[in-house]
């Protein structure tokens, strides 16, 4: 599984996939085809996200596009993929790819070799730089030293590994195809093939969680040295196993309270260990933030490949359908957005909040043509004495305490700017 544009994040991860407000609600389709998409300056820069949709079995907690059992619609799903990414040759001529994130799914289930292919066939057409950022997301139980070597060779050097927790019955109630034990085992096979570049993802709010349960996995997590952990609360989704079980009783999911305490416990062990939050749900090193995560929140362009996958593209957000079936019949760009100034504003302020940068004041008055506090002193002084927000060095940053009810502050600052 990986992020793409926000949501695994809503169970955590990757940004483009899931945000309710990153991704348009309604299915009109409006704004410039493609073809008429004038380009950009020279060298502007854009990130790159594949969508591999194939899993090894469901885990009971997803609702992700991905496709357990669907081993004779690889090949045929990668040629489409090919054939889709041959079709951006030319529009992106003159952009430079800063950072590319193959996700799923569980890219590292499918044959090396067509991650490899991949790879060179976007090198060859498409302007990576030398220093591109390129992550392979993985499940550690589908790991090999020989599938590593090839994506080493490949040209991958960035792998997030999906390793949610380190208690063996909490793997087992999520339906996760690993253990604890091959967690680690994961992390020593990818580090002999060269990689240091390695998250892990975690989860939180499981349902019959502990606190002790949470600090054990995140001791567990440290000691492995790894210099980027994602923590994500899990939310359980509509339709999915997790969710009936929690609906007739058979899970109990913890309440806020414990919600918030196990997330301040992330922050306080990580912190300790060497981890900076510089997201609400990702901690790194220094020098180790996810440079593709970055540029969903800092708004910049980047273009999904691939069924499920978002973009947003020279002002215009779209995505593939997250239908395995309509993707290989063809079915591209279903919804197509232009963001109006007021789009644009909203996720702004939405995706800076989430960021230990926070909302860059200035730039806000040179996008949008006024400043940010006007009209919105009296709830930025209320946020602020109510110890969620503070304004320093030209930035508003949330606090630990606004960021545990980040949707509301955010809420409050939207409604007052109205
Ligand atoms: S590994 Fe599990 S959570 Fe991740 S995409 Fe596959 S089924 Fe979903």
């Amino acid at each position: 599984m990986g992020l793409q544009p926000l949501n695994k994040n809503k169970s955590r991860r990757d940004l483009s996939r899931n945000s309710s407000f990153l991704i348009p609600h309604s299915s009109l389709s409006f704004g410039p085809p493609h073809s008429s998409l004038s380009f950009g300056p020279p060298h502007s820069s854009i990130s790159l996200y594949f969508h591999i949709p194939f899993c090894a079995s469901k885990c009971a907690y997803c609702d992700f596009a991905s496709y357990p059992g669907r081993e004779g619609a690889w090949g045929r799903y990668f040629e489409a993929l090919w054939d889709e990414m041959a079709g951006w040759k030319e529009r992106l001529a003159d952009y430079e790819i800063v950072t590319a994130f193959i996700g799923g799914g569980t890219p590292t289930l499918v044959d090396a070799g067509y991650i490899a292919e991949t790879l060179r066939r976007a090198r060859e057409m498409l302007p990576f730089r030398e220093d591109t950022e390129i992550t392979l997301e993985g499940n550690p139980g589908t790991l090999t030293p020989e599938k590593l070597a090839i994506y080493r060779k490949a040209g991958v050097n960035r792998l997030s590994l999906g390793a949610q927790s380190f208690d063996d019955g909490l793997l087992k109630s999520l339906g996760r195809i690993h253990t604890a034990a091959q967690i680690g085992e994961a992390v020593a096979m990818a580090r002999k093939a060269g990689f240091e570049n390695i998250n892990l993802d975690l989860m939180y709010a499981l349902p019959g969680q502990t606190m002790d349960q949470w600090q054990r996995t995140l001791d567990a997590a440290v000691a492995l040295n790894v210099p980027h952990f994602s923590a994500y609360s899990l939310i359980v989704e509509e339709g999915t196993p997790m969710a009936a079980r929690v609906a007739n009783g058979e899970a109990v999911i913890p309440d806020d309270e414990a919600v918030n305490a196990m997330q301040r416990e992330a922050v306080s062990r990580l912190a300790a260990a060497g981890y900076g939050r510089y997201e609400i749900s990702n901690y790194a090193r220094p020098g180790f933030e996810c440079r593709h995560n970055l540029v969903y929140w800092h708004r910049g362009e980047y273009l999904g490949l691939g069924c499920a996958a978002h973009s947003l593209v020279q002002g215009v957000r779209f995505s593939n359908p997250a239908s395995l079936e309509d993707y290989l019949a063809g079915a591209r760009e279903i919804d197509r957005q232009a963001l109006t100034p007021v789009d644009e504003m909203e996720e702004t302020l939405m995706l800076a909040t989430r960021t230990a940068r926070g909302l860059d004041l200035a730039a806000w008055r040179r996008r949008f043509g006024a400043p940010f506090e006007a009209g919105r002193q009296p709830a930025i002084a209320r946020l602020q004495e109510g110890g969620f927000i503070e304004i320093r060095d030209g930035f508003l940053r949330l606090t630990l305490r606004g960021l545990e009810v980040q949707d509301a502050v955010v809420l409050e600052l939207l409604e007052a700017g109205e």
